[in-house]
């Protein structure tokens, strides 16, 4: 399914221009036109899905094998020390484009990429709650 408004659905299907780093029958990988740092990639899927939420079983495994094939390629060709794979779910959690995808944010050596939380503590009140609802 395509989505006539979203533009990630145009991007993938190549009616709007991308620095498309690879392409197959399922998936666009592209440069992010604001990247966190050099080499910032988002793997789009073809068909429309709003996020993890809803992507079909079989696309969501793919997906992870591709970021795996590019991030190894793009390690080498970059020269990073790192990378970082994000993928946000709702506008809480800092999604932007409601449209699947992918971040790869390679990390190099004492770049101020802002990735992180501050940690709390796991107390056995929320741990045990948790456990109970999750059964
Ligand atoms: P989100 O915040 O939804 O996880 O990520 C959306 C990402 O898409 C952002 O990093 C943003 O820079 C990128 N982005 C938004 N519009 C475009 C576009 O038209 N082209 C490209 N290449 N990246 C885009
Ligand atoms: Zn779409």
């Amino acid at each position: 399914m395509k989505d006539k408004d979203c533009i990630f659905c145009k991007i993938a299907a190549g009616e709007i221009p991308s620095a498309t780093l690879y392409e197959d029958d399922d998936f666009r990988v592209i440069l992010d036109l604001g990247p966190a740092s050099k080499g910032h990639a988002l793997i789009i899927p073809k068909e429309h899905y709003r996020n993890l939420y809803d992507i079909d079983d079989e696309v969501a495994a793919k997906a992870i094998v591709l970021a795996k094939k590019m991030v190894n390629k793009m390690k080498d060709v970059l020269g990073c020390d790192g990378y970082n794979i994000v993928q946000n779910n709702e506008e809480t959690a800092g999604q932007t484009v409601f449209h699947f995808h992918m971040h790869m944010i390679p990390r190099y050596k004492g770049d101020n990429v802002g990735l992180g939380w501050h940690t709390g503590e796991l107390t056995d009140e929320v741990k045990n709650e948790i456990l109970e609802k999750m059964k």
